[in-house]
C-alpha cells in the first residue's frame, strides 16, 4: 500500500514541457492546433465526418514526432533522474500523446491522452505499435477489416486513460507538480485541486500562469527546459518535502 509518508511525487505535464524539444504546444497564439481548429481534428465527430483529414493531421504529427531533431530535452532528462533517485514514488501523468518522456527513460508513466505512436482497431479494439502513416483504406493487422484503424488518442468527449490510477495517484502524494500545462483541459485541469485537498503542495512550473494558476501553492516561471532541472536538482539536494 502507497503511505503518504513515503514523499510521492505525481507530475502533471503538457504541451509546453516538449515545446522546447521543437514541439508545437497546443493552442498557438491564434487559437489553432497545428493550423487546424481542434474541433475539425479531435474529435469523434470529426474522424466520422473526415477520416482522412483528421488520419492526415496525425500523419504529419506522428512524422515530425519521428524526425531526428525531435529530442528529449533537459526537462524530460531531469524528471527520469528524479525517478531514479528519488526515495519516493514519482508517477508522471501526462496529456502529452508524443513518446519523449519514455524516450527519456520515466517508467512510471501514464499517458492518460494517448500516444501518437499507436493505434487502435474501432472494430476488434486491438492496439498496435505504430511509426508509419496510416491511411482510411488501411487494413487491420487482426481482423483484416479495412478502413477502421484510428489513432489512438483520446479525443474530446472520451474518457481519458487509466483515471482510477491517477486518482489514486493524487490521493497520496506529497507533491503535485504541474509542468507546461494551461489548465484548459479537464479532467487534467482539476488534479491540482484533488491533490490539494488530500494534503498535497502543489506547485505550477510555466512561462506564464495557466488557468488554474490561484489553485497552486507555489509558481515557477520560466522555460521547463531550464526551470525543471534546477527544481529537480533543489528536490534531490533537499528531499524533505
Ligand atoms: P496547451 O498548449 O494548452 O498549453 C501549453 C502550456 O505550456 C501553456 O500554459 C504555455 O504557457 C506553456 N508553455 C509553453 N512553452 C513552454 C515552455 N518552454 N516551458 C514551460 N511552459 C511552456 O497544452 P496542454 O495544457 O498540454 O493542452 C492539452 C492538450 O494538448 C493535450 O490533450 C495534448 O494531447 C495536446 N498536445 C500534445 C502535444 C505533445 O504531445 N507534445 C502537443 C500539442 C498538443
Amino acid at each position: 500500500m502507497t503511505r503518504k509518508s513515503a514523499g510521492n511525487i505525481v507530475i502533471l505535464t503538457g504541451a509546453g514541457i516538449s515545446a522546447d524539444s521543437g514541439i508545437q504546444t497546443f493552442r498557438g497564439s491564434d487559437g489553432l492546433w497545428c493550423g487546424h481548429r481542434v474541433e475539425d481534428v479531435a474529435t469523434p465527430e470529426a474522424f466520422r465526418a473526415n477520416p482522412a483529414l483528421v488520419q492526415d493531421f496525425y500523419n504529419r504529427r506522428r512524422r515530425q514526432l519521428l524526425e531526428p531533431s525531435i529530442q528529449p530535452n533537459a526537462a524530460h532528462i531531469a524528471l527520469a533522474e528524479l525517478e531514479k533517485n528519488w526515495r519516493g514514488d514519482i508517477t508522471i501523468v501526462t496529456q502529452n500523446i508524443d513518446d519523449l518522456h519514455d524516450r527519456a527513460g520515466n517508467k512510471n508513466l501514464i499517458h492518460m491522452h494517448g500516444e501518437l505512436l499507436s493505434v487502435f482497431c474501432n472494430k476488434c479494439e486491438t492496439r498496435f505499435h505504430c511509426r508509419e502513416d496510416v491511411t482510411t483504406d488501411h487494413v487491420c493487422a487482426n481482423c483484416q477489416e479495412t478502413g477502421t484503424v484510428r489513432p489512438d488518442i483520446v479525443w474530446f468527449g472520451e474518457m481519458p486513460y487509466r483515471m482510477d490510477e491517477i486518482y489514486e495517484a493524487l490521493s497520496y502524494c506529497d507533491l503535485f507538480i504541474a509542468i507546461g500545462t494551461s489548465g484548459h483541459v479537464y479532467p487534467a485541469a482539476g488534479f491540482v485541486a484533488h491533490a490539494g485537498l488530500n494534503g498535497a503542495k502543489t506547485v505550477e512550473i510555466n512561462i506564464e500562469e495557466s488557468q488554474v494558476a490561484s489553485v497552486f501553492d507555489e509558481h515557477i516561471s520560466g522555460r521547463a527546459a531550464e526551470t525543471v532541472p534546477e527544481y529537480v536538482k533543489q528536490l534531490l539536494t533537499y528531499p524533505d518535502i
